[in-house]
């Protein structure tokens, strides 16, 4: 079937709207109806080549809510009318070792919901800003928000998932003190997320502006990281810090905040290295610095489950799909908050 979307033909051309196929639902498949898709800064990332090996052309997306349409013979988790979201990944090889523990993004054949292989055309997948998906009902989340909080739960697909999973991991609670680096997209949910688990939360921010915001997002601290004053105040007091920021930077600015056992975890993805950190800052204190992508399917449904059961949503600005273009610069000024979610009924007009 042919589905409006919207996408690029190259990394320095403009999305455009597009005519986009998407295939018949298999035995296995769900088909969604987009209600509204999150943009992320990997959409951005990805669709100007900015990371290797972008196919074109391109379609972005990959914080998806909607209503199952459709589903095939042999699927059980879902059924028609069932508000849904998929994040990042649509499909994997579903039997290696990580699949099974449920961490399905860490396969080797996990296939993201764009620029991933497929046997659809036109040969690698296109994503959410577009009217509708077919995907595999693995890879579909169950979403028991109230329907009229269906747009702000379409960021927690990515955003939600990539602060939720480290957090998870390296086990922010009660007694920890965690520090969230950027407040963006993803940033402002890590803050509401680290606060709900029961967390001292440290928020860094390199903008005065968003110090109120930060603290009303449940922020217990808010430092300016351009502050070497207020970052001292800081040194060796932090048990995690989940680093989202999307540009290379000094890393041991923040390495100097952990304690003694400490790990700082970087989830943004600059699209150049950061500079080189000090040994020193990691052997003194036996620091760690680790790396997280987004998460498996069960720990997606149960951050989904937590975010329903407490009342957390993103926080948005809704834009028309012919908006998308100004969204990203402002995006790369970091003016949003926190995150642009399109409209996907604007995507026919
Ligand atoms: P975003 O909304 O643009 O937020 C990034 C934040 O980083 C900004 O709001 C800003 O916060 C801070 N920042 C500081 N200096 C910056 C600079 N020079 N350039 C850009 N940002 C700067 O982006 P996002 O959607 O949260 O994504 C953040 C990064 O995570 C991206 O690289 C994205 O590709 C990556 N990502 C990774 C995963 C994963 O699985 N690991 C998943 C999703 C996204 P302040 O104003 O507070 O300083
Ligand atoms: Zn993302």
């Amino acid at each position: 079937m042919t589905v409006k979307a919207y996408g690029a033909h190259a990394g320095d051309q403009p999305l455009v709207s597009l005519d986009i196929t998407r295939r018949e639902s298999g035995a296995h498949d769900v088909q969604i109806d987009i209600a509204f898709c999150g943009v992320c800064h990997s959409d951005l990332h990805q669709v100007r080549g900015e990371w290797a090996g972008t196919q074109y052309p391109c379609v972005p997306g990959h914080e998806i809510v909607g209503r199952v349409a459709a589903i095939g013979a042999h699927v059980t988790k879902h059924k028609v009318g069932d508000l849904v979201g998929v994040g990042c990944m649509v499909d994997s090889c579903q039997h290696c070792a990580d699949c099974e523990d449920g961490l399905e993004n860490y396969c080797d054949g996990m296939v993201g919901t764009y620029n991933g292989p497929t046997a659809d055309a036109p040969g690698h997948t296109l994503g959410g800003y577009s009217e509708q998906i077919v995907v595999h009902e693995r890879f579909v989340l169950s979403v028991s928000h109230p329907e009229e909080q269906l747009a702000a739960v379409a960021p927690l697909l990515c955003a939600g998932i990539t602060t939720w999973s480290p957090l998870r991991h390296w086990n922010a609670g009660p007694g920890k003190r965690v520090g969230i680096v950027g407040i963006g997209g993803l940033g402002h949910m890590g803050i509401k997320l680290a606060r709900a688990m029961g967390a001292h939360v440290v928020a860094f921010t390199t903008s005065e502006a968003k110090r109120a915001d930060a603290l009303a997002l449940g922020a217990h601290e808010v430092v300016v990281s351009r502050d070497p004053v207020a970052m001292a105040e800081q040194a060796k007091s932090l048990d995690l810090i989940v680093n989202t920021v999307a540009a290379p930077h000094d890393l041991d600015a923040f390495l100097n905040l952990l304690k003694r056992d400490g790990t700082m975890v970087l989830v943004g993805a600059p699209s150049s290295p950061h500079p080189s950190p000090q040994v020193f800052n990691l052997i003194m204190k036996r620091r760690a610095i680790a790396g997280s992508m987004i998460g498996g399917i069960p720990e997606t449904q149960e951050m989904l489950d937590f975010c329903a059961e407490h009342g957390i949503v993103a926080d948005i600005e809704m834009i028309r799909a012919d908006e998308i273009n100004a969204a990203y610069k402002r995006m790369l000024k970091g003016d949003v908050k926190y995150r642009f979610v399109i409209d996907s009924a604007t995507l026919a007009a």
